[in-house]
């Protein structure tokens, strides 16, 4: 559901809830012009015990590892934001849906150079259903390439990199797909705009190393799941060819969670349905988020 139908909930910012109207930043916001904030994408899930967040813990690692990459100080600590985090969740009454926690630079002075400015946190959760829908998806190899690693972190979550993934879901979009794909400086496969990539091939997942991806969560849960039950999984570039020849293809991400690739470029990947290791890591996922699986009941903080 669009967050901007939403107007009930509110949104926690700098320790106090604000209705959804009044959540407002100044319109000389530093990360509004330049894009030097970092932020996250959580879910959590209704589960028997009530609502659970799945992976807490890396994520605002992950929040923090992104906020190092631009020297920002995040004036909060990991307990603070998990306690806020809680308190949006409760005071929302959300059984399940979306956390967006953001860091920003505020709007102290206009010049590129952060120094001097404060840094603040807002944290907004809602609804959210399936990002990708239900249905394998079609997708586009998109001309734009992902930033080069070399022109900034390409593996923290920076406000700034999602023009490169705006750029590759319009264009997408505007072909009749639902998602792209990005390449990487050298043409091999990176990721989608807002998801990582796996290949399946022979029994085997493949998927792009680190280097010029976004280090999914979802995408490390899977190499866990995978590798109990006996799947293997690689890391390993994988090119054009070898995707249009892959078995299956699916896309891994917080608001994606597991989705199956029913096409590139027009060209059908395997089948063109969901397929069997996609559908059988997509089923153990869904069990795990909803607290049904207990070894991996260590990837879920209770509210209660
Ligand atoms: N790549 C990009 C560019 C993303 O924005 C995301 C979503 N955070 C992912 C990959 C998947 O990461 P995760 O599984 O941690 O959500």
């Amino acid at each position: 559901m669009c967050p901007m139908n939403q107007k009930k909930l509110k949104i926690w910012i700098e320790g106090k809830l604000y209705r959804w109207k009044k959540a407002d930043i100044h319109v000389l916001t530093h990360t509004f012009h330049y894009g030097g904030g970092v932020f996250e994408g959580i879910r959590f899930y209704d589960t028997s015990r009530g609502p659970a967040v799945f992976r807490l813990k890396e994520h605002i690692d992950r929040l923090f590892y992104s906020a190092s990459c631009l020297e920002m100080k995040i004036p909060y600590s990991r307990k603070d934001i998990d306690a806020a985090i809680y308190s949006v969740i409760a005071k929302n009454k959300l059984k399940s849906g979306y956390i967006r926690p953001i860091a920003y630079y505020g709007s102290e002075h206009m010049g590129i150079h952060p120094q001097g400015l404060k840094v603040h946190l807002a944290i907004a959760a809602w609804p959210w259903g399936a990002y990708l829908g239900t249905e394998p998806v079609k997708t586009l190899i998109s001309s734009y390439i992902r930033i080069h690693p070399k022109s900034t972190h390409a593996d923290a979550k920076i406000c700034g990199h999602y023009v490169n993934s705006i750029l590759a879901s319009m264009e997408a979009v505007k072909k009749g797909c639902q998602e792209a794909i990005l390449l990487d400086y050298k043409g091999n496969v990176a990721e989608g705009p807002g998801e990582n990539i796996f290949i399946v091939k022979n029994g085997i997942l493949i998927t792009p190393p680190p280097g010029n991806i976004l280090k999914g969560i979802t995408r490390a849960s899977v190499f866990d799941i995978a590798a109990d039950i006996g799947i293997k999984v690689i890391e390993k570039k994988i090119t054009v060819s070898a995707l249009m020849a892959a078995d299956e293809a699916f896309y891994t991400g917080t608001a994606a969670q597991i989705s199956a690739i029913k096409s590139v470029n027009g060209k059908k990947i395997g089948s063109g349905k969901i397929g069997l290791y996609t559908e059988k890591m997509a089923t153990i996922f869904n069990e795990i988020v909803h607290g049904r699986n207990r070894k991996y009941q260590k990837w879920l903080t209770y509210l209660k």
